[in-house]
């Protein structure tokens, strides 16, 4: 059983297709390019989906599509895609669909993310798991009893968005104090732009020496050593991440909380500090019991849209 997957974000498009085990066998990636419209972009999709299908040895028999924005789940069909050139109502499973002959379900990418996650992670043990993207932006997926919840409107799960501040800092939503505004990569390194005051030296003390940026990676080097501005950033998001998660376990009471994407390489610095916040809670028993994960990769779009595909065919 063979699953193809596809993750479609505003800059590139990645295909792959899958094992049921997770095992890559074939990967392809074009540019978005939404400038050129909507009709090329499915028709470029739709080429570069079968040339994918084509080149397999075995028979694929799903397609799972993630993709950035405001999904319909059972139209198939994005209602508004801010980063592909502000689409809305694409339909989008229904035309690959008919040009690969195979059932395709679409999702909002961070829920594909999520299943990743959790396939992988827990090999879809049928438990509850709240699986958290922390990269640029903060996205999460809930799955219930083994299988993925989208609310009555397929927006369950937009938790970086809860306001953990009133009247806080400005999210990219528009909205102040959000969850995204304190613990998004980009905040994380707004914070420590205003700690830090010799930004190049700390880069050439700290960085990658392969990427000497000044990034995430960078301040959890520096926070591995020692730094006592880039520890107090990653103390601060952790508690801010405490927050907005103790919420979503006082919610669900999940089995599993799993981190995942760019930013949970960083976990090691930022956990100690999350746990405390759960460790105060007075209702003890959902954090006390709930399981802290970090997933072994940082980019489960398209393996988590592929098992997604799979475990939904099955189903059928
Ligand atoms: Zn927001």
């Amino acid at each position: 059983m063979i699953g193809i997957g596809i993750d479609i974000g505003g800059t590139n498009v990645k295909l792959g297709a899958f094992t049921g085990e997770g095992r890559v066998l074939a990967e392809r990636r074009f540019s978005t390019d939404s400038g050129r419209g909507r009709a090329d972009f499915i028709k470029r999709l739709s080429k570069a989906a079968l040339e994918l299908k084509g080149s397999l040895v075995g028979r694929a028999v799903s397609v799972g599509i993630g993709m950035a924005g405001d999904i319909d789940p059972d139209a198939g069909l994005a209602r508004f895609s801010p980063n592909l050139a502000g689409w809305r109502n694409l339909p989008v499973a229904g035309p690959l669909e008919k040009a690969l002959k195979l059932p395709c379900f679409l999702e909002n990418d961070a829920n594909m993310a999520a299943w990743g996650a959790y396939a992988s992670e827990l090999k879809g043990s049928g438990g509850s798991a709240i699986a958290v993207t922390l990269g640029t932006g903060i996205g999460c997926g809930i799955i219930l009893d083994g299988k993925l919840y989208h609310g009555a409107h397929g927006s369950a799960g937009e938790i970086g968005h809860i306001v953990i501040r009133p009247g806080g800092a400005r999210c990219g939503c528009g909205q102040r104090g959000c969850l995204e505004a304190y613990c998004g990569s980009g905040a994380v390194m707004a914070a420590a732009r205003s700690l830090v005051k010799a930004e190049a030296s700390f880069i050439r003390k700290y960085a990658d020496p392969a990427r000497p940026r000044f990034n995430t990676v960078c301040l959890a080097r520096a926070a591995r050593a020692g730094n006592p501005a880039a520890r107090k950033v990653w103390r601060d998001m952790g508690e801010s991440l405490g927050m907005g998660l103790a919420g979503a376990v006082l919610l669900f009471n999940p089995e599993y909380i799993i981190l995942t994407g760019g930013v949970s390489r960083a976990a090691d610095c930022f956990l100690p500090a999350m746990k405390k916040v759960f460790a105060g809670q007075s209702i003890a028993t959902p954090f006390r019991r709930v399981k802290i994960k970090v997933s072994r990769s940082a980019d489960l779009g398209v393996l988590g849209a592929a098992l997604y595909g799979l475990h939904r065919a099955a189903g059928r």
